[in-house]
């Protein structure tokens, strides 16, 4: 894994909720694309004013990092390569502007110049060999990567896009493909609450023959746990036929600080949960059920 020095190129606002952010510079030239649509990276914010001073970390042996002893912490979140253009050693991402936090702060003042670092990418998408048919879903969070799923489609895989926006003007236009439905449906995004679930269910309904189809569904973390378990428990998808990845946590700026005053025996209830690290792709989702099950009930 490596860590690399971007500088922001150019700014484009996409709608009045996202920027598209443009970066090049020296520190890009060994970035490597996955290829795969959903690739994320981790960036790495400015600690302090000085929007050309990040503190970037090394990398580790592990795929990890580590910020050398004095220097300050990078703040970190976690985005989409909406773009990856090699031959012009540049990558876009795509920032959802929610009002709050770091990055989409960061991202509203954005300007060329500023600087931020960023690790190797990492692709969660992994539709099965015989893919006929697949069904996206997501909130503004997931955006950049449905476009860039169906930009990487192959022509006859039906997909159908589901979409949970704001309004009908925070969507940017998404690539014209054959056979790709797209349904917005307005809601979420911290703006009320997330119908992810419900949106699912009726994309995907019992009985639904599921031979060689796909889900993907992204977003707001706490609205997936139902889908997961619509997906598991009622349709008995098998693991390699769905990815759900939670996006964005509501009142993150204070979720690890209330997961840290849970009594030690909880703690070390819930980390024990994940104590087998050999439990296979079935088991995994099984286990994170009842997991999230368990922090539904703390209330995290
Ligand atoms: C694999 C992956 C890929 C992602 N790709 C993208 C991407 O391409 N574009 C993108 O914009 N986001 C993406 N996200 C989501 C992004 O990481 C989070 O939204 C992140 O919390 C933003 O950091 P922040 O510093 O702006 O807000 P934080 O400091 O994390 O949070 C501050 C407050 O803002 C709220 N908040 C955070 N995100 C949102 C949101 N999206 N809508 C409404 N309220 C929010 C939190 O609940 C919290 O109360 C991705 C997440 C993952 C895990």
């Amino acid at each position: 894994m490596t860590i690399h020095r971007a500088v922001v190129a150019r700014v484009r606002l996409l709608t009045s909720s996202m920027a598209r952010i443009t970066f090049h510079g020296e520190g890009l030239a060994a970035f490597r694309s996955t290829g795969v649509g959903d690739e994320y990276v981790r960036l790495f914010f400015p600690h302090g004013p000085d929007r050309t001073d990040v503190s970037l970390p090394d990398s580790t042996d592990n795929g990890g990092w580590v910020t050398p002893e004095g220097r300050p912490e990078a703040p970190v979140r976690t985005y989409t390569v909406r773009a990856a253009r090699p031959e012009d050693g540049e990558i876009d991402i795509d920032f959802v502007l929610h009002g709050h936090g770091t990055a989409s702060g960061w991202a509203a003042a954005a300007r060329p110049g500023d600087v931020i670092g960023l690790n190797s990418p990492t692709g969660l998408y992994s539709p099965p060999a015989d893919l006929g048919w697949q069904v996206l879903v997501s909130d503004l969070s997931g955006l950049p990567a449905v476009g860039r799923l169906i930009e990487g489609t192959p022509d006859g895989v039906a997909t159908r896009a589901v979409l949970e926006v704001p309004d009908p003007s925070c969507v940017p236009p998404l690539p014209d493909r054959p056979g790709v439905r797209v349904a917005r449906t307005h809601g979420g995004n911290g703006h009320g609450p997330s119908r992810l679930a419900e949106l699912v269910a009726a994309a995907i309904p019992p009985g639904t023959d599921l031979t060689g189809g796909y889900v993907w569904v992204a977003g707001q973390t706490n609205a997936l746990r139902d889908v997961r378990r619509y997906l598991r428990k009622e349709l008995k998808l098998p693991a390699e036929r769905f990815k759900v990845v939670g996006y964005w946590i509501p009142g993150a700026d204070t979720w690890t600080e209330r997961y840290r005053a849970l009594p030690d025996a909880v703690r070390s209830e819930l980390s024990s949960m994940w104590d087998n690290p050999s439990a296979a792709a079935e088991e995994a989702e099984d286990l994170t059920i009842r997991y999230e099950e368990r922090l539904s009930t703390l209330g995290l």
